[in-house]
């Protein structure tokens, strides 16, 4: 029997990661941590894992699928980690990044907890790297299970991860999106029917009217880019360093060479470079689209310290790209944000997944002319700048996971993780409407329960 262990605290996009358990054999789906709890609430129920954990399998580089990977890698020296060279490449400089940000909350917020890892510990975890290709089975210690890495078109180097056992298959979506972004291609699922799908269900709480697709809100962004610089302003759209700041890159360039909007000078944070360049050198590595294209010498885009932004006056004409897309306080985005509060020619638009208790999910439902607790301890600012929501997502909708579900994949169970319990009951009530015999399971952490 091969059974599922949800590892996560609670129904939520949090901290990522999975157990498969079989005939003595154990295999960690995703290692990840929770992008807006602290300290050890933040990491998933490692001490589920078994000590004999030999592989783990990452499905992409964001925080919430690998910030916990040098904590399970210490503690479980044996184990292997395998992952496509894209996401090794990003998720070196993401670790890192992470120890700074721990660190910086140590002395900031008093977390004696913190770092939970150090640069040591990143660099000692990075050596049980191996990187698995697309579409090349792996079979661990030449065991019963077997894995298949397929492209899931989320962001450069993401994987929809199959899992093989004794004749049936299952499919783990990680993230996935089954449209095409500006340089990532539609994910690539393997043909169904399959037994089981565990499946990310992000987007389940939003619903996605026919007529507005990526296209539509392509053009009211660069429209509502081109109405804030035809009245003085600037714009700043927080964004991920990885994935997003190299989607609006390559958009944003593609508009200024078609004259949809100015030749605007276009800013990114210091990890969003440092990202945008493994984007660069993997162009023609892991699948994409425009993969001539190499952002750093084309788009030109300037690097922001964010020790400018106590002087820093938002110029007229200029993109402020930079992270994180939630806003999360003490980040570059929630910093300079409210320099723009008080701006009514700026604008603040937001192109991405936004949760709505993060400051982003705040501001959006605050909106223009709405006042804001920012944390200031002289109270709420009002917010005068334009605030606007761009659906640019690098989710799959839920219409478009609800058809391939039924349609193509075609299982006989489904399991829903990665969404908050209102998008996954969207997703329970659906299928079973849709697909009256499919078993639908909200897998309760930490219990094992069977896959198939
Ligand atoms: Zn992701
Ligand atoms: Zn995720």
């Amino acid at each position: 029997m091969l059974t599922f262990t949800n590892l996560t605290r609670a129904p939520e996009i949090g901290a990522n990661s999975y157990l498969l358990e079989a005939d003595g054999s154990s295999v960690l789906l995703d290692s990840g941590m929770h992008p807006r709890l602290d300290g050890w609430a933040a990491t998933p129920l490692l001490d589920r894992i078994p000590k004999r954990l030999e592989t783990i399998l990452v499905s992409h580089a964001h925080h919430d699928h690998i910030g916990s990977l040098p904590l399970v890698t210490a503690a479980h020296p044996k184990a292997k980690v395998w992952l496509t060279s894209a996401t090794s490449a990003l998720a070196e400089p993401l670790l890192h990044n992470s120890v700074n940000v721990m660190t910086r909350e140590r002395r900031e917020k008093g977390n004696a907890d913190y770092p939970l890892y150090t640069h040591r510990g990143v660099d000692d975890c990075v050596v049980t790297w191996e990187h698995m290709p697309l579409q090349r089975p792996l079979r661990p210690n030449g065991g019963d299970l077997e894995f298949v890495f397929h492209d899931a078109g989320h962001v450069l180097g993401s994987v929809l991860t199959e899992i093989r056992h004794q004749g049936k298959r299952a499919l783990y979506t990680g993230d996935l999106n089954l449209q095409r972004q500006t340089l990532m291609l539609s994910a690539q699922p393997p043909a169904g029917p399959l037994d089981t799908v565990i499946m990310e269900t992000t987007r389940g709480a939003q619903a996605n009217p026919p007529q507005q697709d990526r296209a539509f809100f392509e053009e009211e962004l660069l429209s509502a880019i081109r109405a804030t610089f035809a009245r003085g302003g600037a714009v700043l759209m927080p964004v991920f360093a990885l994935g997003k700041t190299q989607e609006m890159l390559a958009l944003l360039h593609q508009a200024r060479l078609d004259g949809k909007i100015p030749p605007a000078p276009i800013y990114i944070g210091g990890l969003g470079r440092v990202l945008t360049e493994v984007y660069d050198r993997q162009r023609s590595l892991a699948p994409r689209q425009q993969a001539g294209l190499r952002l750093i010498a084309e788009v030109q885009p300037e690097t922001f310290d964010p020790r400018r932004i106590p002087t820093l006056r938002p110029r007229a004409g200029h993109i402020y790209l930079v992270s994180s897309g939630m806003m999360t306080p003490h980040t570059t985005s929630h910093s300079i944000a409210r320099l723009f509060f008080p701006r009514e020619h700026d604008s603040i638009f937001f192109v991405g997944y936004t949760e709505p208790s993060s400051p982003a999910g705040q501001l959006r439902a605050t909106g223009q002319g709405g006042q804001l607790d920012w944390g200031d301890s002289s109270g709420p600012l009002p917010v005068k700048c334009e605030v606007r929501y761009f659906d640019l997502t690098a989710h799959a909708t839920r219409e478009e996971l609800v058809r391939w579900v039924c349609q193509s994949a075609q299982p006989s169970k489904v399991l829903l993780v990665h969404g908050d319990p209102e998008a996954q009951s969207w997703f329970a009530s659906t299928l079973a409407r849709e697909r009256p015999g499919m078993e639908i399971v909200q897998p309760p952490p930490g219990q094992p329960i069977p896959l198939f």
